[in-house]
């Protein structure tokens, strides 16, 4: 049937969200600018300044051989090395296509119109998008020292709310929760909520800091552990995430999943990438140094940030619009954050040595002139 405006009309909720900004891909920064790509420095997205590991280089060799083929809609093979790994049965894994395949897999399967999903201030863009994309509602709760409020969220639970959406650590922030003050949030919470707790930077905590969340699945059936190869694995372009929960909410997310949602090239890079644990301390060593690089320089230029758990920090300057626009110019992209209601802030990725050198002399040029 036709509607007066004789077009296809989206749903309001449809119509009501705000698409997802990424980093600026390099490509198209040198076309606007009519710079070499080359010269350009990208610390806008979170990638791994390391690239990938040679393991998973190799495995990704070997499996173009076979592309004529569908994948292992089970990702059996990596479904045994999570397994192994991380100490869960293989019915308590989901993969994704990317760990926002997991956010959304659980929106499709638990939120319905009417429902609510919590949410943080200044957290993931990605967790307002699937929950309005479904038709839920979404409840922000205020930030708390740029974290999460997690006293905030247990007030806001209402017989509606279906599902909680944490980042620890949070992005664009790089605010870390406190364990007990996680566990005891997780117990406190109804089990008619299911709980989605982002880990996807679990892999440059310090030993000390490090997710214990896993080991809490078997007495939490509310809680989806979700993680990513795009971060410190370094396989943001292939798109391959994973979420761990009780069998039976893995049970429903499966059911709504595309049956080939991880692509087979991703697979055999992911398993050979878990087995290399070589690169993922390199790579956090490097994240490391180049955060100390990095905040140092920014004190240098009297500018302020948010000390950060990740591979990211987030720093406030007079006009970050402005300054953000002059980084451009120079062949730098970071991250402007103002969609996180966060203005006055950019948020730049850790990069190489070189990189974050280029970074803090462009940044340096535009704040002293
Ligand atoms: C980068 C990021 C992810 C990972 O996304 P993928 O789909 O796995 O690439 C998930 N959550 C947060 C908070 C992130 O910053």
């Amino acid at each position: 049937m036709l509607n007066q405006l004789n077009k296809p009309i989206a749903p309001d909720y449809i119509r009501a969200i705000a698409p997802y900004q990424g980093g600026k891909p390099i490509s198209e920064l040198a076309r606007e600018m009519g710079l070499n790509e080359a010269e350009i420095v990208k610390l806008a997205s979170n990638e791994n300044p390391l690239g990938i590991s040679p393991k998973a280089q190799m495995a990704i060799d070997d499996a173009i051989a076979d592309i004529a083929r569908y994948p292992d809609g089970n990702s059996f093979a990596l479904r045994t090395a999570v397994s192994q790994k991380f100490g869960v049965a293989s019915n308590q894994i989901v993969f994704g296509n990317g760990s926002n395949d997991i956010l959304e897999l659980a929106a499709r399967a638990y939120l319905q119109a009417d429902d609510e999903a919590i949410y943080s201030q200044h957290a993931f863009a990605v967790y307002p998008l699937v929950t309005q994309a479904v038709g839920a509602k979404g409840v922000v709760i205020p930030a708390k020292d740029y974290g999460h409020d997690l006293d905030g969220f247990l007030k806001a639970i209402t017989p509606k709310t279906k599902l909680i959406f944490i980042a620890n650590p949070n992005n664009p922030t790089g605010t870390l929760l406190k364990k007990d003050a996680l566990r005891a949030f997780i117990h406190a919470v109804p089990r008619h909520v299911l709980i989605m707790l982002d880990e996807a930077y679990d892999e440059y905590l310090n030993v000390e800091s490090k997710s214990e969340a896993i080991g809490w699945l078997a007495e939490f059936d509310h809680l989806i552990i979700s993680r990513t190869f795009s971060k410190a694995y370094g396989l943001a372009g292939l798109r391959v995430g994973f979420g761990l929960m009780h069998a039976s909410v893995a049970d429903m997310l499966n059911r709504v999943r595309q049956p080939f949602n991880v692509n087979s090239i991703a697979q055999a890079a992911a398993i050979a990438s878990l087995v290399d644990e070589d690169f993922v301390a390199r790579s956090y060593a490097a994240n490391q140094a180049g955060m100390a690089q990095i905040t140092q320089g920014l004190q240098q230029l009297g500018l302020s940030y948010i000390p950060s758990q990740a591979n990211f920090v987030s720093f406030s300057v007079k006009n970050a619009a402005e300054v953000n626009k002059k980084l451009l110019q120079n062949g730098v992209i970071v991250r402007p954050i103002a969609n996180y209601e966060m203005p006055d802030y950019l948020r730049v990725s850790i990069g190489l040595f070189s990189e974050n050198a280029r970074f803090l002399e462009v940044l340096e040029q535009i704040v002293k002139t």
